[in-house]
């Protein structure tokens, strides 16, 4: 939760007090967990697009990845690795994919930080509708220099 402070930290409250994935972590509400550390859960997904689909989820409430000071993601994230080759050996996946949706516009329906897990095996139904167009070379070198320079500031 950032910052901590008036009306933002008042809503972020609000925001936690109905929040799902808060609730499943203080065990008020049940999961199918698979892994816990000091700062990240485990469940299976109520909902998996494929067998072994998982959610890696913070212990602490952020809204989303852009609300993580920087310095506390890699605690979040040390055990992924180990926990989504666990489910691999598990399910007899041969790949995965790690989508991670932020904000209402690109599919996040629960504003809690999480990671899907999603097992891959070749030959799978698991699709993703995207579209890929080939770039504007113009439009992508344009683009390229504003976000260096958002990031230099
Ligand atoms: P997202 O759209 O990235 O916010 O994903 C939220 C995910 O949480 C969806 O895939 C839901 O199926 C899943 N989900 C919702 N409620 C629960 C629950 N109580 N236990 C496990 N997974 C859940
Ligand atoms: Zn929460």
């Amino acid at each position: 939760m950032n910052p901590p402070s008036g009306r933002t930290c008042h809503l972020a409250v609000i925001a936690m007090v109905d929040c799902i994935f808060c609730k499943i972590i203080e065990g008020k509400i049940p999961s199918t967990k698979i892994f816990e550390d000091d700062h990240s859960i485990a469940i299976f997904d109520i909902n998996p697009i494929a067998k072994g689909h998982t959610l890696f989820i913070s212990k602490k409430h952020y809204s989303d990845l852009l609300e993580v000071p920087p310095e506390k993601l890699a605690s979040i994230l040390t055990n992924l690795p180990r926990v989504v080759a666990a489910i691999l050996k598990a399910t007899g996946a041969e790949g995965f994919n790690i989508i991670q949706n932020n904000k209402r516009c690109a599919g996040q329906l629960i504003p809690h930080l999480h990671f899907h897990i999603i097992p891959r095996k070749t030959g799978d139904k698991v699709h993703f509708n995207w579209q890929p167009l080939p770039a504007d070379k113009d439009e992508m070198t344009a683009l390229a220099s504003k976000v260096k320079q958002s990031l230099s500031l």
